[in-house]
């Protein structure tokens, strides 16, 4: 079977460089604004450098974060991709994007989402409304009084 990889657009990559490059001058701002200015009459300067530094620090985390959105989705589609048609190369797929150990886990999951699906189809029964005999969820009759089940 053929592994696609698709190329994530570009866009993310300038978003987590430029998140990247706030947060690390926000960070430098603000170790700055204690070395640089010692002298009493600068107290506004410092406050300026420490503010600029924290809007760039929150700025750089909403800019970065933005930049993981695709990898974030990208995961969330191999995993329902592999609850419903259970394809090993999806698995493989995930384990690589999130750890062995993870990929454990989203086996279980699957596993458990599934038996919840198969509920809900086959194998799931009610009970007759009058004669209270546990019949098949989807029969139309009960098979020991004949009554018709709405
Ligand atoms: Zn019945």
């Amino acid at each position: 079977m053929k592994k696609e990889n698709p190329k994530l657009p570009k866009t993310y990559l300038i978003l987590k460089i430029i998140g990247g490059l706030l947060l690390a001058t926000g960070i430098l701002l603000f170790i700055l604004s204690f070395v640089i200015f010692n002298q009493s009459g600068e107290e506004a300067s410092r406050m300026g450098m420490r503010f600029g530094g924290t809007c760039a620090f929150i700025i750089g985390i909403f800019i970065t974060f933005c930049g993981f959105i695709p990898n974030v989705s990208k995961l969330n589609v191999k995993t329902t991709k592999y609850i419903m048609n259970q394809n090993q190369d999806d698995l493989t797929d995930i384990s690589t994007m999130q750890g062995e150990i993870s990929a454990q886990g989203t086996s279980k999951v699957a596993q458990a989402i599934k038996e919840v699906f198969d509920k809900d189809g086959e194998g799931k029964t009610k009970y007759c409304k009058y004669c209270g005999k546990e019949i098949d969820y989807d029969a139309i009759y009960c098979d020991r009084c004949g009554k018709k089940q709405e």
